[in-house]
């Protein structure tokens, strides 16, 4: 099986190329066709397997063929038109800073060729910075659960045109004593939408929070 076959889009295809990969690993194969086909999915997989693509590829193809409906349906309308701030399509959140950081790397290196834009949010540090990326319009938004709801509450981000929903690693979530902001959060985002969830093991607590963000998901283990 290749990347090729996976029926990925030329700009993700030319850069996952350019990044030395040569052919899928066993999650992808299996899970990155069940995320372009739209549905919600169960991954069971731990960090190492290649899960960050697994999710990444997809919501960045998503958003690409999103992008080329809208700006033909634009091109289609009035002159003059006002240019509006681009909405958050899609939010991945992750327990800690440090994969945020690196999820952020990966959609930049899949994202290369596509002009999608992403900021990564998280906490123990000055907002700044991030508060500048999110008011210059961002389509996915990388964060960690604390920060990411002290930012709605200041007013920098609205999770209401979220399409897609990924909730990365959620069994060290509850370890963390994010479960809480989650809940939080899940009400904030539309019912409409496709949600990955990813979680090395699937404890009790894990099984329960899956039921209640998932829609008929798809379970894609390796
Ligand atoms: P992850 O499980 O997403 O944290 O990925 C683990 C590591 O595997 C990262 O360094 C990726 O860059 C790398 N990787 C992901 N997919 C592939 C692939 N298909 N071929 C080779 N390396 C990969």
């Amino acid at each position: 099986m290749t990347f090729r076959e996976l029926e990925i889009a030329e700009p993700i295809l030319k850069a996952i190329c350019e990044k030395g990969y040569e052919k899928p690993t066993p999650i992808q194969e299996k899970g990155i066709p069940v995320a372009l086909r739209g549905g919600d999915m169960l991954g069971i997989a731990q960090t190492g397997t290649g899960k960050t693509a697994t999710f990444a590829i997809p919501i960045l193809q998503h958003l690409l063929v999103e992008r080329s409906t809208e700006s033909r349906s634009e091109a289609r309308g009035s002159k003059g038109r006002f240019v509006k701030k681009r909405a958050v399509k899609a939010l991945i959140l992750t327990p800690t800073r440090e994969l945020a950081i690196q999820i952020g790397e990966s959609i930049t290196d899949y994202g290369k060729h596509t002009g999608i834009k992403q900021a990564i949010i998280f906490g123990g540090v000055k907002q700044g910075v991030q508060t500048d990326q999110l008011q210059a319009g961002v389509d996915i938004l990388v964060a960690t659960p604390g920060r990411l709801l002290d930012l709605i509450r200041q007013g920098y981000v609205n999770l209401s045109s979220i399409t897609h929903f990924v909730l990365d690693e959620a069994d060290r979530m509850l370890d963390m004593g994010f479960i809480a902001d989650i809940r939080r959060l899940l009400p904030m985002l539309p019912v409409k939408r496709q949600t990955l969830f990813f979680s090395a093991t699937m404890p009790k607590d894990i099984v329960n929070l899956s039921k209640s963000i998932l829609s008929n998901p798809t379970r894609v283990e390796v």
